[in-house]
């Protein structure tokens, strides 16, 4: 087993994606020599000290990250203020300060300036989760053959970038660097959109009338069942991503309406070659997907 890339790493959050890592840690080494969590209920760190995924559990994130080399953040974006604020002064000098966060522009702003002199700064973001949340719901394997994103901030170390870079790796996860900006606009379209269009089916679902509904809930074809798995997602990191990544998901949703408005008036016109084009886009971007083992 390679040695362990960190003495101590420090989970702040420790839900579906820090229990993973926790996971990763624990069951393949490689990682840390020790873990430490840390959650805002008693609850989950009761849980996680029976799961017993971490070294230690701390109620207080200040005295968490103490002597940590490395610190991620693995709650909902809209907690980072906050957290940062009480972290920062106790973040060991040379340390690496990273996070898991579904937004990244937002996390430069939120606690980019919080970050004292002599600790690197490497946001990421692993493509990888379920509608699952809570300690219960990680696993080892949610990162093998996905892609984590590395947003460094212009000027940061390379050999801490390097670093983070080789702990997704050992997590099993392929790693890529890009801009902030860059990443929101990505994720705007390949995740924040399609949830939202998901958490919007639902809920149109859920307005019509007693009767219909449930007929939609007896006859759930495939399409309206698979909305409802990516809308089971917690409502919290949700709302904080929308809120998080507004310019570039409204900008998305906006250009999604305009296409979407297009198909309405190929069906009222009786568009045949259209419908047909569009409906193949599907289906070839779905055969791309399985070749990228993506899918
Ligand atoms: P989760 O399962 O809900 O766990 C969140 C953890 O953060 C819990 O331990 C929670 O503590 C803690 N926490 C601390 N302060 C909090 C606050 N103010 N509000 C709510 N929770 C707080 O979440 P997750 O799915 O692991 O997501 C964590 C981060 O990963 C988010 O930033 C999300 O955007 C990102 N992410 C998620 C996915 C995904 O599919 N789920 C994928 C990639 C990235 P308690 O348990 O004590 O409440």
């Amino acid at each position: 087993m390679a040695e362990p890339l960190f003495r101590r790493l420090a989970l702040i959050g420790i839900g579906l994606i820090g229990s993973s890592v926790a996971r990763v840690a624990k069951e393949r080494g490689g990682i840390a020599a020790e873990v430490v969590a840390n959650a805002r209920s008693q609850k989950t760190l009761d849980r996680v000290r029976e799961l017993g995924i971490a070294d230690r559990v701390e109620a207080d994130p200040a005295r968490a990250v103490e002597g940590a080399d490395c610190v991620m953040l693995c709650a909902p974006v809209g907690a980072y203020a906050e957290l940062a604020a009480a972290i920062a002064p106790h973040l060991a000098p040379g340390a690496i300060l990273t996070d898991v966060g579904s937004t990244k522009v937002s996390v430069l702003r939120d606690v980019g300036p919080l970050v004292p002199e002599g600790v690197h700064f490497v946001p990421a973001h692993p493509l990888a989760g379920t509608e699952h949340s809570g300690p219960d719901a990680g696993f080892a394997a949610l990162f093998d053959g996905r892609w984590t994103l590395l947003t460094p901030p212009p000027g940061t170390d390379p050999e801490a970038v390097e670093r983070l870079a080789e702990l997704w790796r050992r997590c099993g996860s392929m790693v890529e660097s890009m801009e902030a900006a860059h990443h929101d606009r990505v994720l705007a379209i390949v995740s924040h959109l399609p949830h939202l269009i998901a958490f919007t089916i639902c809920g149109t679902a859920d307005d019509l009338a007693d009767e219909s509904r449930q007929e939609v809930l007896r006859f759930a074809a495939s399409g309206f069942r698979d909305f409802t798995r990516i809308a089971a997602s917690d409502p919290v990191m949700w709302r904080d991503i929308f809120l998080n990544n507004r310019e570039a998901l409204l900008e998305m949703l906006a250009r999604f309406t305009e296409d979407a408005q297009a198909m309405a008036r190929a069906i009222r016109w009786g568009d045949a070659a259209y419908l047909e084009d569009r409906i193949s886009r599907g289906r070839k971007i779905r055969r791309s997907l399985i070749d990228l083992k993506q899918a």
